[in-house]
């Protein structure tokens, strides 16, 4: 590929967490990894337990666990003792209520710490947490609520009366519905959360939950299609735990930031579960996106170790475009980023910006926890999601037409992403799709829908989802790679391609580009940019044609969304827009 090499010093390999990959990888096993948790007499396996109980018995507990920023800048800090109290109370509260282990506790909130305490205290109890995002619409709540058997719902009195109220009679398993935020009196039929955790009981034991029940339930983002409902179990603690100590180089005495909506894995596994587990303090911000709040909490809150999305980085460097200020934040170690391929573009502006590149990494609901990724003491090839971690066994598979894979040895062979599906974080199920489940199996491995190559260094290149490659002229066209040469153009700021139907080529490429701040969409510059296209790419795979947006459309955990795209163009169904965040402009 043709992006630099990003080496790291010997200092740097030195400092890491995961010193040498490949000694570290080879001596690798979950059994010895889980041996780091303390489990619960017994045999239990508690994920609360480990995130919360075990720091505050090993005198940890004046360590502060949480540090709030509201949207108006209140900050308020939450000790590990002062959290695993309020989640005493809230799993106390459950218990009141007659909540039983195994039962589905939903949250509806945005960052508070109310959703910090909700989680914590639902695993406390033994029973099942499931975040949804609160931008949802009251029809896409309501239909997770009813997949799921919700039978606690913990959400804000505002949030309540503008998207539950309305259905919540329709949902025959929901009994409980807790409110934050009560001004006054709760409504009707529901609990003022506040008022309850007061009067709860601090002193609550944790259930001593097995490894295999059931800790999580996480929907997956719809960026293909109906979203599913993936089935986590407390086992997958180990899974991260370890990962957040390797991928994310955590380590006791952090300032750890992760951006990720809580309404989506990344929001439970790295923004509370894995800090937690790994001791580190997490700062939470209330607010939404805002380029120059950001670089204010980076400076302020003394950031060491920084997890975002790709999405995020784009508004970084579109904001950039207009106020190119380096950004000086000497505490900072170490930046992730995952959800989406990162463009070499922005593991590069990370450097010019920031002075440390961005560390891509991937993982699915599916997965739990972060499979693939650029460790801290690893060379970064920009556009790479880095190597599999440790314990995790990686391959490129090719499906037979008799349902079979076959490992794909040779380096940059074209194949799927696949998975030897033994980590402690791997789902156990799709809720109520045992077929679809199913079939993410083959010949011992997990299968994960998206298409990649591995190189001879071992290092991982994703090419797109499956659904979204195209086939053009007996060429196979990953999207990203396309979308990374747009994106070198000075004048683009996101772009996303599909494939269109042609008779003879069988499909043609076509980009939609998202031009950077100020500038006018017009013929000279659609010229200019494909003729940058077909330089880079051939014009066999670079773009027929292109369409100038001012917005594309995106998941709310900020993935291009290609599938609507090609159904508009097409004049087909849109399909499940449930998780449907910016629109198309
Ligand atoms: P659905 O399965 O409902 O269509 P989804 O796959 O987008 O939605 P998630 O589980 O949130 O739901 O996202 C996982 C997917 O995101 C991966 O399978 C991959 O396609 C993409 N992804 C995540 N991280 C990366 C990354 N670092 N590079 C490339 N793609 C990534
Ligand atoms: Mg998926």
């Amino acid at each position: 590929m043709s992006w630099p090499v990003i080496r790291k010093s010997a200092a740097e390999r030195a400092g890491a967490n995961l010193e040498d990959y490949d000694a570290e990888a080879a001596a690798f096993d979950w059994a010895a990894a889980r041996a780091e948790l303390s489990g619960l007499p017994g045999g239990g396996l508690n994920i609360a337990h480990e995130a919360l109980d075990r720091h505050v018995a090993a005198g940890g507990g004046d360590r502060t666990a949480l540090r709030w920023i509201g949207r108006d800048d209140t900050v308020r800090d939450l000790s590990y003792a002062e959290l695993t109290e309020q989640a005493n109370r809230f799993a106390s509260l459950l218990r009141s209520l007659d909540v039983k282990p195994g039962d589905r506790v939903y949250a509806v909130l945005g960052r508070i710490p109310e959703l910090y305490v909700a989680a914590l205290g639902t695993l406390k109890a033994g029973a099942v947490f499931t975040p949804l995002f609160s931008a949802f619409g009251p029809e896409p709540l309501q239909a997770r609520m009813e997949i799921g058997e919700a039978n606690v719902l913990v959400t804000t009195e505002a949030l309540y009366h503008r998207k539950v109220e309305a259905w919540r009679d329709a949902i025959p398993s929901l009994r409980h519905l807790l409110l934050a935020g009560c001004p006054g009196a709760a409504p009707a039929r529901c609990i003022d959360l506040e008022a309850a955790l007061a009067t709860a009981d601090p002193v609550f034991e944790t259930v001593a939950t097995r490894p295999e029940d059931m800790a999580l339930l996480h929907f997956t983002s719809g960026t293909t299609g109906r979203p599913k409902g993936a089935v986590h179990v407390h086992e997958a603690v180990v899974a991260h735990h370890v990962t957040g100590r390797t991928a994310l180089d955590l380590r006791p005495g952090d300032i750890y930031w992760c951006t990720a909506d809580p309404g989506w894995v990344t929001g439970t596994s790295y923004g509370i579960i894995a800090p937690l587990t790994n001791g580190v303090t997490l700062v939470v911000d209330e607010a939404e996106f805002d380029a120059e709040r950001w670089r204010r909490i980076l400076g302020e809150q003394k950031v060491t170790v920084w997890y975002t999305a790709p999405t995020a980085v784009r508004m970084l460097m579109k904001a950039w475009d207009s106020d190119p200020r380096p950004y000086d934040l000497p505490a900072l170690r170490f930046m992730a980023s995952v959800g989406e391929p990162l463009n070499p573009e922005a593991v590069l502006w990370g450097v010019e910006a920031f002075g440390r590149p961005f560390h891509d990494n991937w993982w699915q609901t599916e997965t739990g926890g972060i499979m693939i990724a650029n460790f801290a003491s690893m060379d970064i090839k920009p556009g790479s999601m880095g190597r599999p971690l440790p314990g995790v066994t990686a391959g490129i598979v090719e499906r037979a037409a008799d349902g079979s894979v076959r490992e794909a040895l040779e380096p940059m062979a074209l194949g799927e992403l696949a998975l030897r599906p033994d980590w402690p974080s791997i789902l156990r199920g799709y809720l109520h799709e045992e077929e679809r489940f199913r079939k993410c199996f083959a010949s011992g491995w997990y299968l994960t829908g998206d298409l990649a190559m591995r190189d001879a260094d071992g290092y991982y290149w994703f090419v797109g989802r499956a659904d979204d490659v195209i086939k053009s002229a007996g060429h196979l066209i990953g999207p990203f790679e396309v979308e990374s040469v747009l994106m070198e153009h000075p004048a683009v700021a996101e772009a996303a391609v599909i494939g269109l139907p042609d008779p003879i080529a069988g499909e043609t490429v076509k980009a939609y580009v998202a031009l950077r701040g100020g500038l006018e969409a017009g013929e000279p510059l659609r010229r200019d940019i494909l003729g940058h296209a077909r330089k880079r790419l051939g014009p066999a795979v670079a773009p027929r044609d292109i369409a100038f947006r001012q917005n594309l459309p995106k998941t709310r955990s900020g993935k291009l969304m290609r599938r609507l795209l090609k159904a508009r163009e097409l004049g087909l169904p849109e399909g499940d827009l449930s998780t449907l965040e910016s629109e198309e402009r």
